[in-house]
């Protein structure tokens, strides 16, 4: 069951590395994985070029993004997302997308950008956004938190079946996510997870 998105060493995961942060991460030559300056170290850490170096190893550039309510100053956490975003067009890479409370910011962006397609992890937009993003090269990936929110249904019926992912993120099990979303989408576990297995091909095959 592919997990897009995990900050623990899970099978069948892509592992989230958190630069100058998760710096003893160790991976091996097989485990997916994505690295990224999350915008809460945006006023720590930058996009230098031993970043770049290990963003050229990684399959995704990511978690990035911004973050309203984090405290972080949002022209900061922007100079270091469009670091990212440049080198994610550089080394033509997809990118997995934190992003709380700036939607409209962040589809501005993407609407600017040539890199290959935005993985919005965490996804809990309008529906309206979501159908608007979905016209450009975003897909959205939603995990426990979201699945057990108010509008969950609505959200994961808004999203383009071929655009979906699901996600573990700090949590343990995919099962779990997978069970959940079947259930509200009123679907088998098994075609989700052939549909989703699906998506993740198209991303890698625009690498
Ligand atoms: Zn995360």
């Amino acid at each position: 069951m592919l997990n897009i998105h995990s900050h623990k060493l899970l099978s069948d995961a892509v592992y989230n590395i958190r630069y100058g942060i998760d710096d003893g991460a160790r991976i091996d030559g097989e485990q997916l994985f994505s690295v990224g300056i999350h915008p809460w170290d945006a006023a720590k850490v930058s996009a230098d070029e031993s970043f770049e170096h290990v963003a050229s190893l990684a399959n995704f550039i990511g978690e990035c993004g911004l973050d309203k309510p984090c405290g972080i100053p949002i022209y900061k956490q922007q100079q270091i997302f469009e670091q990212q975003i440049a080198i994610a067009e550089r080394l033509h890479k997809p990118m997995i997308i934190h992003c709380v409370g700036m939607y409209g910011r962040l589809l501005e962006l993407r609407k600017q950008s040539t890199s290959p397609t935005w993985i919005i992890h965490g996804c809990y937009a309008s529906k309206e956004w979501i159908r608007e993003a979905a016209k450009y090269a975003v897909a959205f990936s939603l995990g426990m938190r979201e699945l057990q929110r108010p509008r969950a249904a609505e959200i994961i019926r808004a999203i383009p079946i071929e655009r979906l992912f699901l996600e573990t993120d700090e949590g343990d099990n995919i099962e779990d996510v997978y069970n959940l979303a079947a259930e509200i989408l009123k679907t088998a576990v098994f075609d989700l997870e052939t549909q989703i297995a699906h998506n993740f091909r198209l991303i890698l095959n625009q690498i």
